[in-house]
Order: C-alpha cells, then structure tokens, then sequence
C-alpha cells in the first residue's frame, strides 16, 4: 500500500518488523476496519508484508474506499510494543532512562526500537532529541509511550494490480459443482484456482485452493 508521508517510509525502508500489532481504522466513522498480529515491512513505496496484505482485502470491500483514501481517513496504527501495557512500556522506560540518565533522548532508544525508526518515533513523541533523559516528563513520556503503541501511517492507495498476490473475484462458487470442479452452467468446463471467485489470507491457502481444486478438475 502506498502511504501519505512517503519521506518517512523512505526512511524506514527495508525495516521489517515482527510481533507488532496492526490496527486499519477508518477516521470517518472511528470504525476498526482490520486488526492483525506478526509481520509487516517498510518499502521504497509505503507499507507491505503479510499482516499488510491480509488488511488490503478488508480494505478492498470498504464502502468508498477510494474516497476515503483520498480524504486521508485510512490510518494505519502499528503498536511497536504488543507485549507491554502502557504501564509496564512507562516502566521499562523509566529503566531505560534511569540506567542512560546523562545521554540524549535521540541515543537512549537503542535498547527499546530498531536503529531505522528510532527517528521517526522521536519525531511523533515530540520530545526534543537532544534533551537529557533525566530532563523529560512524564507527559512527554506519556507522548513517547503513544507514538510507540500508535505509530500512525496514514495510507493513500493501492499498489498496481501487476503486483498483486492474490486476486478477488471470479468465477461464482454458486456456479460450480464443488465434487468435480465442473460448471453447472456449460457442460464439459471445469476451474481450478484464482479463476474461481474465492481468496484467503497469505500463509499457503490460495496454493492449497489452487492444488486442491486443480487436483479435482484433473481427475474429473
Ligand atoms: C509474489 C507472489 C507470492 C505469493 N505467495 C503466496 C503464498 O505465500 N501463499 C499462497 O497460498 N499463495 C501465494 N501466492 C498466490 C498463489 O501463487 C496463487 O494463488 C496460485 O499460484 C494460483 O494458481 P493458479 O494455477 O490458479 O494460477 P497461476 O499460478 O497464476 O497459473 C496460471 C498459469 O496460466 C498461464 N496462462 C495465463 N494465460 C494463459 C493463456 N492464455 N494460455 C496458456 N496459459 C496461460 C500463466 O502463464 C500461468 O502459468 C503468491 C502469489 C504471488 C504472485
């Protein structure tokens, strides 16, 4: 998916993040459109991965979803810290902080974030990268503890149907016999794979639906 800040994923490029939590809300409505947990990556265009691209297809049949993407009302909220309430992040910071107390903000986040989005966090928790550790307040870690558990992207589109994975739409199960693959409608037909109207999230179902129904056709 492309995003709106396209600097800030340039930066981020090639970061690959495991064991986060992924949040699509529609700003709109305050609607959670798609929630996830595990792998997502920054590219040289936005956002992609596995947990990325389970959400397009819920984004994908999001009433007007051109227009909200347009109007900016898609965000992406990645929670950097899934494993930690906000009250035991604040704890670990505060350790953190009281172990580096003489350094500056901008070199005591190497224990808690990847080097490539140490930055960007900084920027979101609006905390001066230079100040002392031992100088920063508790609403400003309060702002760092945000931007950690709701780093937002704000998505703008779609990538290009070339690269898609997994293609929605088809031919309607309805009209198939599911025993023999055949269509109910012309005799002698038969479908297997991403022709038929059905998709599943990554993680090796749509090659099983594509074996599994291939297999069926074959024989029949
Ligand atoms: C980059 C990528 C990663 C993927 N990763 C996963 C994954 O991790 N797990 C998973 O489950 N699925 C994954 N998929 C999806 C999975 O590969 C497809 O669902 C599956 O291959 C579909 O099989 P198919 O036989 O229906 O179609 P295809 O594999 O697309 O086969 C169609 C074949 O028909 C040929 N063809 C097209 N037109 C004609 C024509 N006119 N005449 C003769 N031949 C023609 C094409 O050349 C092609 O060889 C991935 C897809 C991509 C692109």
């Amino acid at each position: 998916m492309f995003v709106k800040k396209f600097g800030m994923c340039k930066n981020l490029q090639g970061l690959s993040l495991r064991n986060v939590s992924v949040k699509f809300l529609n700003i709109e409505n305050k609607k959670t459109i798609y929630e996830d947990f595990g792998e997502m990556l920054f590219t040289h265009f936005g956002v992609s991965g596995p947990t990325i691209l389970s959400a397009s297809a819920h984004l994908l049949r999001t009433k007007n979803i051109e227009s909200l993407l347009k109007d900016n009302k898609i965000k992406l909220l990645i929670d950097l810290k899934p494993a930690l309430s906000e009250e035991k992040l604040d704890a670990r910071i505060l350790r953190d902080f009281e172990e580096q107390k003489n350094k500056q903000f901008k070199n005591a986040l190497d224990n808690l974030l990847p080097k490539k989005i140490i930055n960007e966090v900084i920027i979101k928790s609006n905390i001066s990268p230079n100040k002392k550790v031992n100088e920063i307040t508790k609403k400003e870690r309060y702002n760092l503890i945000q931007a950690l558990k709701k780093f937002d992207v704000t998505i703008k589109d779609f990538r290009d149907i070339d690269e898609a994975i997994i293609t929605a739409g088809g031919i309607d199960i309805k009209e198939i016999n599911s025993s023999t693959m055949e269509s109910k409608l012309i005799k002698g037909l038969f479908f297997a794979g991403e022709v038929i109207d059905v998709d599943a999230y990554t993680g090796g179902f749509n090659l099983q639906i594509a074996y599994s129904t291939g297999y069926t056709a074959g024989m029949n």
